[in-house]
């Protein structure tokens, strides 16, 4: 008989002071590998714009996340099936890792009745402060939170459909990505105390409906941890989601593999959620911090202990024209490590984007270049620029990493974050 392939997460290095919680760890997914912290690419549809998987191959990607919600409107899951999983069917052949759908379904409807383009928002920040129990547009219902679920309506063509636990988890499922997360509601910072509370519990037993909804053991299961900024709310949501257990049609008991951290979150609150609740996750279980990738809020994160992040930042700044660069090369956290390609003074610049970086195109191209090209090919410059960032958040992933396991991580958060 063939053993049945079951994923796991091992901590390998940790540091443990009040000041750095910072750890080191190994996932086995079933398309392989992944070592922690880690960043992935947001491939929204199956692909990255501009850039192609032998691209995120070479940059040494070690995971993708893709966005359940799109790829369920397009192509559709059957499609998706038939070519044998997401993996065969983008041909990417390291993890994958999915999201429910229901951050999506409750703010794009709406974005984009109100004209705004769903490729406008900076941040999870952005898009999230469209949420609400109800999204209305001129007296028109877009979105409807019930108990059983989100009725929402297409981005593309505006048809109508509909996301509950089980659905979401079936989709997931379909789809075959290594990491699955479970549905949740994401509530919005101004929203109350009594409203977080609600949606909250709400989410949690949505949370346990997922988990009696998923069938496959060979992919990780997350639960993510909702309540606001309130500091109850978090740490109560934080001890449920860690402590669930169901049994499954067999009987055998089961609980969420690992622990996503979600909610929009203001300047620099984040950190507090961040302290309140990774004390209440057992130390067994990864942490992904969804939609969440500036310089600095990786820094912060790692160092309480986050294992995962997942942002479209790279390559959205990218094609607006903005490159990253190391401290030392004019990076710090006043311009978020990123300068603009299209600033006059680059056009004489005859520097790598940034000179410390090793991708292919800071080997080849000086900034004069790329300046002239970011004007007259516009999509060549920003495919210049995407590829660049990306790279450059892989290798701070790894440089992180390194430090970890040279217990020299505080020294390499001085040297960035000073
Ligand atoms: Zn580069």
């Amino acid at each position: 008989m063939v053993k049945r392939f079951i994923p796991s997460f091992k901590v390998v290095n940790k540091s443990n002071t009040p000041e750095n919680k910072s750890r080191y760890g190994i996932l086995h997914l079933k398309h392989g590998r992944v070592e922690t912290p880690a960043f992935a690419p947001v491939s929204t549809r199956g692909m990255i714009k501009l850039i192609d998987m032998d691209d995120l191959e070479d940059m040494n990607a070690q995971i993708l996340m893709a966005n359940t919600y799109h790829l369920f409107l397009r192509p559709g899951l059957d499609v998706i099936e038939e070519s044998g999983g997401l993996n065969k069917y983008t041909s990417w052949k390291k993890p994958f890792m999915t999201d429910s759908g229901g951050f999506q379904a409750f703010s794009l409807g709406m974005g984009s009745l109100l004209g705004k383009s769903k490729f406008e928002y900076e941040s999870h920040e952005q898009e999230a402060s469209m949420i609400g129990h109800i999204k209305k547009h001129e007296g028109k219902v877009m979105a409807r939170i019930d108990e059983d679920g989100i009725d929402f309506k297409s981005v593309y063509d505006g048809t109508k459909h509909r996301f509950t636990p089980e659905i979401s988890i079936q989709a997931q499922e379909k789809l075959g990505a290594d990491m699955i997360f479970a549905f949740d509601e994401c509530t919005y910072p101004s929203a109350s105390y009594e409203y977080t509370k609600e949606s909250m519990e709400r989410t949690h037993r949505w949370a346990e409906r997922c988990l009696l909804a998923s069938k496959r053991k060979n992919q990780m299961l997350f639960g993510i941890i909702q309540g606001g900024l309130y500091k109850d709310l978090r740490q109560a949501s934080a001890t449920y989601l860690s402590s669930l257990v169901v049994d499954d049609d067999s009987g055998e008991p089961k609980c969420f593999d690992g622990i996503g951290i979600g909610g929009a979150f203001g300047k620099d609150q984040m950190y507090n959620v961040l302290d309140w609740v990774i004390p209440f996750i057992p130390e067994d279980k990864p942490i992904h911090l969804l939609g969440i990738g500036t310089v600095k809020d990786i820094f912060e994160s790692v160092k309480r202990g986050i294992d995962l992040f997942d942002c479209v930042s790279p390559q959205r700044v990218g094609r607006a024209g903005y490159f990253y660069v190391h401290p030392g090369h004019e990076g710090n956290i006043k311009n978020k490590f990123r300068l603009k390609i299209t600033n006059n003074r680059f056009k004489h610049d005859t520097l790598p984007l940034d000179p410390e970086c090793k991708c292919k195109m800071c080997k080849r191209y000086s900034r004069s270049f790329i300046h002239h090209i970011f004007k007259t090919e516009p999509l060549t410059g920003m495919r210049i620029l995407s590829y660049h960032n990306l790279f450059f958040m892989l290798n701070l992933m790894k440089m992180i990493r390194e430090s970890i396991k040279k217990d020299e991580f505080d020294e390499l958060y001085d040297e960035w974050m000073s």
